[in-house]
């Protein structure tokens, strides 16, 4: 069956995002996203979210609908829907981020290479900009959090 990857981002509703609430989502994606087979990774600023998900196109079209609806957030801004030859994600049936909770020399690094509002940082909507900030969390996580 073929793979897809849809990547978006969105404004939490009630902010500052805390991270009870990012765990209860985790909780619940680690359960239906096991039975979706579908795997990725949520980042959370105290203002956006920024998720990668990727699965068959099915259950993946259904679940990103879902999700849209969640009232825990707004504005989604579809960044990316792509056909994928492998998962990037493949050990993770959603894995949490919560970019404030990261080494503050990190953060201050991702908030000036992409920006900010209000000191928070902005997830990119441009899709390189988005990859190339995937690739910086993911490097950092395999250095500081393998799992
Ligand atoms: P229910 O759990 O019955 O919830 C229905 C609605 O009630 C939700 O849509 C939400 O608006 C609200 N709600 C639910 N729990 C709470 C709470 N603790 N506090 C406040 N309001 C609440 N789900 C996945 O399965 N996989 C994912 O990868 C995933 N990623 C998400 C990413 C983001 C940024 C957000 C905001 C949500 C995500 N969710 C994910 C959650 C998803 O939107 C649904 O809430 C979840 O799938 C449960 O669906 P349900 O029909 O059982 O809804």
């Amino acid at each position: 069956m073929s793979l897809y990857r849809v990547i978006y981002k969105s404004v939490v509703t009630v902010p500052p995002v805390p991270w009870e609430l990012i765990s209860s989502i985790l909780a619940k994606s680690a359960e239906n996203n096991k039975n979706l087979q579908i795997t990725g990774i949520l980042l959370a600023s105290e203002t956006e979210f920024f998720q990668v998900l990727e699965g068959e196109q099915e259950p993946l079209n259904m679940l990103y609908h879902h999700i849209v609806k969640d009232e825990r957030h707004a504005d989604l801004f579809l960044i990316s829907y792509d056909l994928i030859e492998k998962r990037d994600f493949s050990k993770w049936s959603m894995r949490g981020v919560g970019l404030n909770d990261l080494g503050g020399d990190f953060t201050s690094f991702l908030k000036e290479k992409y920006g900010t509002r209000a000191g928070q940082l902005v997830f990119p909507t441009d899709r390189f900009q988005a990859f190339a900030l995937l690739y910086d969390v993911v490097v950092y996580l395999g250095k500081n959090s393998p799992d």
